[in-house]
């Protein structure tokens, strides 16, 4: 089925502004409460949100094989495992009833009442429910960083990391939309030339940067998915914080890696941008460093060139832009994720969540974590305040963004923005 949902040369009659994440290209796929309390699913183009549901009530969706609830629903599991051939025909569908040469809907005001909503009329939810959280480790650049800093410079990446795509199976009961802040996680830490652990609220906590992909139903028990119908079994990306105590994670991550120190709150982006609007951004990997077994070799341009952001906003102050990182430096791509993840014969389910681990660039500015920034607190970033970051203070608000480029078409996620709050109490 063509992608005609990415024809670059389509308008909206909707408004778009110029430099929106969200053109009628994009089309991504989210979870909303509306004015009238109603949950149902989603998208978005330009500042206008449309609600899935009443547009499939009203018709709008006539020739496509959809059961009539498929959008009035609060998670899109449904949908995503209903297969992208269907992803493909709702979307173009969406692009053909908001182009600006269609008046159908245009022209019926009745129709547009109960469809079109105001952002500030919505409140977005987590879109998925997510059964399963698995989190990579796959930039070449933080993975050295980190190796550098704890271990040793000379052996920085471990012997396995040139060979698998290292990851954990993180916690999906603490997956968060963007907007829900965050506690102070309390915890256990060997602080520094003691001799027994202490507990108490983590000192250095901090932001990963990284996307996430969001699966579809991919596989049964002990099927292996190949490596070349990998993305056939992606729907699409989110922006992902991974938030992080850096004190508690050193203490308890040897000998079976993170614990309490990631699974206090991961927060994504509320719209999944579809992994078929990014299409035209794709772009070659890094070249593999040594030969990668039969399982992980791929053809052809896996990876994408998504610009990434990072800011800090101290509470009552401006935002300051501390990282800028690229999707696209992924050392090993979705595909090699998906194709090891299931080379075991561990199944994929939809609505399941893989994240990229921190992506860092080669550059000191395009790191994707305070702990690499700051290089352990070592070199703290001035704020445009007057105040210092070694880690995340209290009431900071830590926001990520991400958008592709090209030939002046603009496709972006949004943000995931959510801010630190003191320690837990119970009131
Ligand atoms: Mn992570």
């Amino acid at each position: 089925m063509p992608l005609s949902a990415n024809n670059p040369d389509r308008t909206s009659w909707l408004h778009v502004d110029k430099n929106s994440d969200f053109p009628i290209q994009n089309i991504p796929f989210g979870v909303f409460l509306t004015r009238n309390d109603i949950i149902t699913i989603g998208t978005r183009i330009g500042d206008t949100a449309i609600d899935l549901g009443a547009l499939h009530q009203l018709g709008y969706f006539e020739g496509i094989p959809l059961t009539d609830d498929i959008f009035l629903q609060d998670t899109l599991n449904d949908f995503i495992a209903d297969g992208r051939k269907t992803w493909r025909a709702v979307r173009n569908r969406i692009a053909q009833v908001f182009d600006a040469e269609n008046d159908l809907l245009r022209n019926n005001t009745k129709h547009k009442e109960a469809i079109l909503f105001r952002l500030d009329e919505i409140e977005m939810q987590l879109p998925v429910q997510i059964g399963d959280y698995t989190d990579f480790y796959s930039s070449i650049e933080h993975a050295t960083n980190v190796g550098t800093m704890f271990r040793d410079p000379e052996n920085a990446l471990l012997p396995n990391w040139l060979h698998i795509p290292v990851g954990y199976h993180g916690r999906s009961s603490s997956i968060i939309p963007s907007g829900i802040p965050v506690h102070r996680p309390q915890g256990q830490t060997m602080p520094h030339g003691a001799k027994t652990p202490v507990f108490g609220p983590s000192k250095l906590v901090d932001f990963e940067l990284e996307m996430a992909f969001i699966t579809t139903d991919a596989n049964d028990l002990g099927e292996p998915i190949p490596i070349e119908e990998a993305e056939e079994y992606i729907f699409g990306l989110v922006l992902l914080n991974d938030w992080s105590a850096r004190d508690i994670q050193k203490w308890e991550y040897v000998p079976l890696g993170p614990f309490l120190a990631k699974s206090f709150a991961s927060s994504i982006s509320p719209w999944i941008v579809t992994l078929d609007a990014l299409e035209p951004y794709r772009v070659n990997s890094p070249k593999p460093i040594k030969p990668q077994l039969d399982y992980l070799q791929y053809k052809g341009k896996k990876s994408y060139d998504i610009h990434l952001e990072v800011s800090i906003q101290p509470k009552g102050a401006k935002e300051n832009v501390v990282s800028k990182s690229n999707f696209k430096y992924m050392y090993w791509n979705m595909a090699q994720q998906l194709a090891h993840h299931t080379v075991n014969g561990c199944p994929v389910n939809s609505g399941d969540m893989m994240g990229s681990g921190t992506i860092s660039g080669p550059t000191e500015n395009s790191y994707g974590s305070m702990l690499e920034l700051t290089w352990k607190g070592e070199k703290p970033l001035k704020m445009k305040d007057g105040s210092e970051r070694k880690f995340i203070n209290d009431y900071d608000t830590v926001i990520m963004r991400g958008h592709c480029e090209k030939d002046g078409t603009r496709i972006g996620f949004g943000e995931v923005s959510s801010k630190l709050l003191p320690i837990y109490n119970k009131k």
